[in-house]
């Protein structure tokens, strides 16, 4: 048993008008929005973070971002900042997940900056880490998950350490439906909780949520939740229709 508070974060990717994301967003805060014993957050594309914001005034589920550039403003066709992201309310943005990283050639070094001009500015990273499949196959998933680690989470300090979550996301299982096995799962999030010791100290790594990311749905949710290092999930496929995300809300409160 231990104090993290579970949390379960919706990707929604390139999927949604701001018209159907609004639509989504009204769906899981008439189910999940009152409740605050799971933490709940939703990434909708960019084109609907603003509208998709304001249903979710008053309730408790958050806002965050899909990405963000590292500078507060510039000359960055396309990109959006840290700064806009706060100033429509969100609170979480995912960085570094593999889907940028491999099409979008983002390194650990860029990773690392969004995640230190997101602390500077008070959003949560959902920083995301993980190995593709030749790299489990040839062995070496917890040497390349440690310097994703690493990397991104260099010059954090302890106290805003407790404000990042990490989502560990095998990229052979996101959005394959190739499930990582429990134990698969739990060896490395606790691996990664080691780490976090020797960065931050015990206390604050007991305090990082570890979100597990590939795959998760509401049938295999419950076993993964309840491993003792998976402190909830980041969703794709299945946080794109009500019905499967809020079931998902439900096996974290039920796991938590
Ligand atoms: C993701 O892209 O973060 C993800 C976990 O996707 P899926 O749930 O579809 O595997």
């Amino acid at each position: 048993m231990n104090n993290r508070r579970k949390l379960i974060a919706g990707n929604w990717k390139m999927n949604k008008t701001s018209a159907d994301a609004v639509g989504l967003a009204q769906e899981i805060v008439a189910a999940v929005g009152k409740q605050n014993e799971v933490d709940v957050v939703v990434c909708p594309p960019f084109t609907a973070v603003e509208a998709v914001g304001r249903v979710l005034e008053g309730s408790e589920v958050r806002l965050g971002g899909q990405n963000m550039h590292h500078e507060a403003s510039g000359a960055f066709t396309g990109e959006v900042s840290a700064p806009m992201l706060r100033a429509i309310f969100a609170s979480y943005v995912i960085l570094g997940h593999s889907e940028r990283r491999t099409l979008f050639g983002e390194t650990d070094e860029i990773v690392n900056r969004k995640v230190a001009a997101a602390l500077r500015n008070q959003l949560r990273p959902i920083f995301c880490v993980g190995e593709t499949l030749a790299e489990r196959e040839a062995g070496s998933t917890l040497k390349v998950v440690q310097t994703q680690v690493e990397r991104g989470l260099e010059g954090v300090s302890r106290e805003q350490a407790t404000s990042v979550v990490i989502a560990y996301e095998p990229v052979w299982a996101i959005g394959t439906g190739k499930v990582a096995t429990t134990a698969q799962a739990q060896e490395v999030h606790a691996f990664i909780r080691g780490l976090l010791v020797k960065l931050f100290g015990e206390p604050v790594a007991q305090r990082i949520r570890i979100l597990y990311g590939g795959s998760m749905k509401p049938a295999n949710a419950p076993e993964l939740l309840a491993q003792s290092d998976i402190d909830g999930g980041l969703i794709g496929g299945a946080s794109l229709e009500s019905r499967s995300f809020v079931e998902l809300v439900n096996a974290a409160l039920a796991a938590k």
